[in-house]
């Protein structure tokens, strides 16, 4: 296990050429206090059982103290920003302080967001807000907790230092977690500057580190495209299925791994909408839910694009034309899981469509919805609530006997296909007004919210009483929070 007081190995990042990155420790906070800690993660990490005891650790979490032998780092990529491309970027707030082998072998960066300022920050102050740092840690845990590809949190640290956003906040930091931060628009930068050796370098050093199996293929840098589109695809879906926007699906905020990556103006649907639009400053609905997987698709032909110096055209081309097929094979495994089937049919994407159109025009609560459709099967007295959920009654009573018609050709007891529908249909998402509640208690120097909606959102799927006021649909003031990219 490692202490907190050890050398860190150094990262793999480090050993790219100078051009990636600039060594730059991060700004210290006044009296940084580590405020929540994930020990789930932790051990996952190895990190020693001592670790959250150790004299250090606001410190090093914050920000304050460097690691021994350390060289933290900040990275350089570029990206387009809701359509746009800007040819410089990186990591404006975060610092890459250390990598450490987890309890599975494989190694992981740990990374400090909001540490300060760095050579990328353009004219931005390098910090997080307390209220958009309780945000990323708790969904990143979230989705983790939900099976979704993401990178994950171990800490959060607070401290009273002043950050001004649209009114006067305090700073916060999280230690993010996660194999690489290596985004799509790492790629564009070296492609768009025409650094194309660089770029090169950086395609065999994430073949070499994360796609082992790509550097035996005919063309390595295709097999590297051709799976970072599979990851995706099945990234969004997973995405689809839970109801979850991640609000600004720019190409630097696109995993080259498929893990959902920076959390600022997500959000989980309440009622659907299926144009719902969850970031308040995203006028067009570019990100809106429906919008999403063909977002992907336009980022991954940016990212094909960039690496087009490495490809042939046309194989990157027929690459980008398997998206819509592994997206929708994705799709409907998640929704043959969500609906009970033990198969998915053809005829089952009307009968999807015909519900999701259902569930639009009464804005029914999507996940509550999903979670009570397995009392159809276990305790038919339920099933009569369920039509209350839609203007439409009688039109969801057609659907419903349709539905049970369909399930009645899959050979499975109702009970069975009832639990199997409870472990694919969560009965807990971080919604807005869940997440608002732990911000302003925590605003108030009270992080026992937090905490409690983190221990609940580990295990989404298991019910359990003394969480159910999570489980409820949203309550009327949820309606007028707005998140924007602020933070
Ligand atoms: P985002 O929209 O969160 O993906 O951020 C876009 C870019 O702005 C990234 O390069 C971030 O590192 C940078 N950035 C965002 N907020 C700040 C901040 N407060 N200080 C420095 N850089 C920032
Ligand atoms: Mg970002
Ligand atoms: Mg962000």
């Amino acid at each position: 296990p490692y202490a907190f007081d050890e050398s860190p190995f150094s990262p793999r990042f480090a050993t790219l050429p100078q051009r990636f990155f600039a060594h730059v420790p991060p700004t210290p906070l006044t009296t940084p206090q580590l405020v929540v800690w994930n020990s789930a993660l932790a051990s996952e990490l190895n990190l020693h059982p001592d670790a959250l005891a150790h004299a250090g650790i606001d410190d090093y979490l914050g920000g304050n103290r460097i690691l021994q032998d350390s060289l933290p780092l900040a990275s350089v990529y570029c990206g387009h920003q809701f359509g746009v491309y800007v040819p410089q970027l990186g990591d404006g707030r975060a610092i890459l302080i250390a990598e450490l082998p987890d309890a599975h072998g494989q190694i992981q960066e740990i990374q400090l967001k909001g540490a300060g300022p760095t050579p990328w920050s353009r004219h931005a102050d390098g910090r997080a807000v307390l209220r958009s740092s309780i945000r990323e840690y708790l969904c990143s845990e979230a989705m983790h907790g939900l099976g979704i590809p993401t990178t994950r949190a171990l800490a959060l640290v607070a401290s009273p230092t002043p950050v001004w956003r649209e009114t006067r906040e305090t700073a916060a930091v999280v230690t993010r977690v996660a194999p690489t931060f290596v985004r799509f628009g790492h790629f564009e930068y070296y492609s768009h500057h025409d650094e194309h050796a660089h770029l090169r370098t950086l395609t065999d050093w994430t073949i070499q580190h994360f796609y082992p199996q790509c550097a035996a293929a005919p063309s390595p840098a295709l097999a590297l495209l051709q799976a970072v589109i599979a990851r995706t695809a099945s990234m969004v879906a997973q995405w689809q299925a839970v109801g979850f926007c991640h609000g600004v699906m720019n190409t630097d905020n696109m995993s080259i791994l498929g893990l959902t990556l920076d959390y600022g103006p997500f959000g989980f649907m309440d009622g659907f909408d299926a144009r719902h639009i969850c970031n308040h400053s995203d006028d067009s609905g570019r990100y809106a839910y429906n919008q999403q997987p063909q977002v992907a698709l336009w980022n991954l032909n940016a990212l094909a694009q960039a690496l087009l110096p490495l490809l042939d055209r046309e194989a990157a081309i027929a690459a980008l034309h398997e998206f819509q097929n592994l997206f929708e094979d994705a799709f409907a495994a998640c929704f043959q899981a969500k609906l009970g089937l033990t198969d998915w049919l053809d005829e089952d994407w009307t009968l999807l469509t015909d519900l999701l159109n259902l569930m639009h025009a009464s804005r029914t609560d999507w996940t509550t919805f999903w979670r009570d459709l397995a009392t159809v099967h276990d305790a038919q007295a339920l099933a009569t609530p369920l039509r209350d959920r839609f203007v439409d009654r009688d039109g969801f009573d057609v659907w419903l006997a349709a539905y049970q018609a369909r399930c009645a050709q899959n050979e499975l007891t109702g009970a069975d296909r009832a639990s199997r529908m409870r472990a694919a249909n969560p009965l807990y998402v971080l919604r807005n007004h869940l997440a608002e509640t732990a911000i302003r208690q925590a605003q108030q120097g009270d992080f026992s919210e937090v905490k409690r909606l983190q221990e609940c959102l580990a295990h989404p799927f298991t019910e359990r009483p003394e969480f159910a006021d999570y489980a409820a649909p949203a309550p009327d003031w949820a309606a007028d929070l707005s998140v924007s990219c602020s933070s």
